[in-house]
């Protein structure tokens, strides 16, 4: 009862290659997590040269965080659980602590897993130490680096008899606000940085495919769109601005048909519904 909506467990089905760009960022993970993971054999003593535990993910907003964490369990093959960390924060006491432990229970419990934490600022930030914060959210930062040192510690150097891995990801836009005891915890830290031409030019192919088609199959999307062009004069857009552009794009002929759409219904309706009485005039009063 008490795992709520916001700790669940996906199938993320997201591949490195549906991400565009972020090469320096994929490699450096594929090297700390992904390829230990496959080749253990090569990543010899495991204790050295296993895979990263802790791993930050950090960067402006909407620029891919959230996909990069959900490729790494696709490719690893592990459970993938996303929480977002002020969801933990409960007004009950005791609730908070519980609701790591529990999150972390559960990713034991189905591993190999990956736990993504989101927003990590939000419950581990330094500010709240230096403003006297509140006893419960203590309690809680506590209770995490205690858990994210059981995961080390859990690490067994023979691997035939070591358990099956558990990976904390955490995401943030405020890097420099963390809490140092988490950075510690977080020796991996990734920049996930703003898109390149090349990658926001790929972004829009893969939005407006020139083969988009209304529901009567018109095309949708121009034949000599320029996605260079586009490309070029989005420079600073994350790929969530790019989705949302895109968006927008598409609505321009969808509009068009909704508004063909729309009147040819209203000369229906008005047609079926003629006006019945008399206009009202002046000369009647
Ligand atoms: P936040 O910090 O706000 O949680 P985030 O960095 O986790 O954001 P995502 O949630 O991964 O960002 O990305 C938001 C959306 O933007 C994605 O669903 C995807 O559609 C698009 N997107 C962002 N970056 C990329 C990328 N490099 N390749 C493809 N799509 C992208």
């Amino acid at each position: 009862a008490i795992i709520s909506r916001d700790i669940y467990q996906e199938n993320p089905c997201v591949r490195f290659t549906d991400i565009a760009g972020l090469d320096t960022a994929k490699s450096l993970i594929r090297e700390a997590i992904v390829f230990p993971m496959k080749y253990p054999e090569l990543f010899h003593p495991p204790s050295l040269l296993g895979p990263w535990r802790g791993l930050l993910l950090y960067g402006p907003p909407g620029t891919g965080k959230t996909l990069l964490a959900k490729a790494i369990a696709t490719e690893c093959g592990t459970t993938f659980f996303h929480v977002s960390a002020s969801s933990l924060v409960s007004k009950w006491r005791g609730e908070s602590e519980k609701l790591v432990r529990v999150l972390f229970e559960l990713a034991r419990h189905h591993a190999p897993s990956t736990i993504f934490m989101d927003e990590v600022e939000s419950i581990m930030s330094h500010r709240g130490s230096e403003n006297g914060e509140h006893e419960g959210s203590r309690r809680m930062k506590t209770e995490l680096l205690v858990q994210l040192d059981g995961m080390t510690k859990s690490h067994n150097s023979d691997p035939d008899k070591a358990a099956a891995p558990v990976f904390f990801l955490a995401a943030t836009n405020l890097p420099w606000d963390l809490d140092i005891a988490l950075l510690r915890r977080l020796e991996k830290r990734i920049l996930v940085n703003l898109p390149t031409t090349a990658a926001r030019e790929c972004m829009f192919r893969a939005y407006l495919p020139q083969t988009t088609t209304d529901a009567f199959g018109n095309l949708l999307v121009d034949s000599d769109l320029g996605y260079g062009e586009l490309a070029h004069i989005t420079d600073g857009y994350t790929g969530a601005d790019l989705k949302l552009v895109s968006k927008e794009a598409l609505m321009v002929p969808l509009r068009q048909i909704l508004d063909a759409m729309e009147e040819l219904h209203l000369d229906d309706a008005t047609a079926r519904q003629p006006l019945r009485r008399a206009p009202v005039t002046d000369a009647m009063v």
